[in-house]
């Protein structure tokens, strides 16, 4: 099924409000196994906020939208559906009572501006909102079908969640696993992935992230088991090929994966860092249970590396990590019980140096205690 997702609100146009709600659907969407083809924006305008859903209708069979469903004279998508599908819109007498209900139980008599909330058209059945007071409408036509939610996020996933997901069954199940990799950039990575990425069942995509690369194999198929399956068979693929500069699978993180590999040698880290500002030490700290293992984490401005080693002589720690200050490059040092490792990193800028020197650190750290 193609879907595509319609926000609408000129405080998204604005850039006043993030559009939370697409990412939301996007990622739902997704676990459905639901081609998400298209995702637009249109502000509070009834002509183009029509020709959008137009042109929505025409290309996809399933059109979500959120956002445009409150009382106010800018809350036009249910004008603009009709206006699209070329229905007329009338209040539902049913729609209308339960309203009148929900207003004499709160706050009382119901503003006349508030009945157009009771609107369907006669292709849609009302969806349930008992978080707020308009119901959404689901639009069923031999065109496609349209889904309208409201825009406030809670209203919003509600109804998703209790009365659109559990009709839109039989598209299959997406299943993925993201591989996470750190020392290699993204085109030293699909160079060594070659024809993988061009692979169709699972497939296979990289992504520059803030803690490295990650390589997400997703695979759509009739179930979970056989998915599954496919994808525990490409994953080795791609170890074989990148497997030292894997350090973590899924939702693990680098200050977890380190603590864990402290623990398990039972072992406690001290560092000292000057380059990264104390990003090491802030991602360290953050780990779950880091005062297990996190013994001091210092931070001196400019400090070299005999200065930042001397910070941490004792601290009674078995590993020590030190992160020298640097113009263009650094050395970064790592000494474990086992003996001393280096990282050597260059950089063009400070922030980059910065940068560079916290992924650096934590890769150290990741290997020496693995
Ligand atoms: P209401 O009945 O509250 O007016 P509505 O369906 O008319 O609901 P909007 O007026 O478009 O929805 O949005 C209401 C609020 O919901 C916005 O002020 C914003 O806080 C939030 N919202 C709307 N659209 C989005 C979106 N796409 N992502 C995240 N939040 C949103
Ligand atoms: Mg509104």
């Amino acid at each position: 099924m193609r879907a595509e997702i319609l926000s609408v609100g000129t405080e998204l146009l604005l850039g006043q409000i993030v559009d939370t709600n697409a990412q939301y659907l996007a990622q739902r969407l997704a676990l459905l196994g639901i081609d998400l083809l298209f995702v637009s924006t249109v502000g509070d305008n009834l002509e183009r906020c029509r020709q959008t859903f137009e042109r929505a209708i025409a290309r996809s069979e399933l059109v979500v939208s959120t956002g445009g469903l409150g009382p106010t004279e800018d809350d036009l998508t249910r004008e603009a559906i009709a206006a699209a599908l070329g229905e007329e819109p009338a209040v539902d007498p049913a729609l209308e009572a339960e309203l009148r209900a929900w207003f004499a139980r709160r706050v009382g008599a119901m503003p006349e501006r508030n009945r157009k909330q009771a609107w369907l058209i006669p292709s849609a059945r009302p969806i349930p909102n008992p978080n707020g007071t308009a119901p959404g409408w689901d639009v069923r036509t031999p065109r496609g079908r349209v889904v309208a939610m409201p825009g406030v996020p809670r209203e919003m996933t509600y109804m998703w969640e209790r009365h659109v997901e559990p009709t839109l069954g039989g598209g299959g199940v997406l299943r993925s696993r993201t591989l996470k990799l750190l020392g290699i950039g993204e085109s030293a990575v699909e160079e060594a992935l070659d024809v993988l990425v061009r692979s169709t069942a699972p497939t296979v995509a990289t992504y520059a992230k803030n803690d490295g690369v990650h390589v997400r194999i997703s695979d759509k198929g009739g179930d979970a088991a056989s998915a599954d399956a496919r994808i525990s068979a490409m994953e080795r693929t791609v170890r074989d090929r990148l497997g030292r500069f894997v350090w973590g699978v899924d939702d693990e993180t680098l200050g977890g994966v380190i603590g864990r590999g402290l623990v398990s040698r039972g072992w406690r880290l001290a560092t000292a860092e000057a380059l990264s500002g104390g990003d090491v030490a802030r991602t360290l700290s953050d780990a779950p249970e880091a005062s297990a293992w996190y013994a001091r984490g210092v931070v001196r401005p400019s400090a070299d590396a005999a200065a930042l080693e001397a910070l941490l002589a004792d601290t009674g720690a078995d590993v020590t990590l030190v992160v020298p200050v640097g113009a263009a490059g650094a050395e970064l040092v790592a000494v474990t019980p086992r003996g001393r490792e280096t990282s050597v990193i260059r950089f063009a800028s400070p922030p980059e140096g910065r940068r560079r020197a916290l992924l650096a650190a934590l890769d150290l750290l990741r290997r020496v205690v693995g």
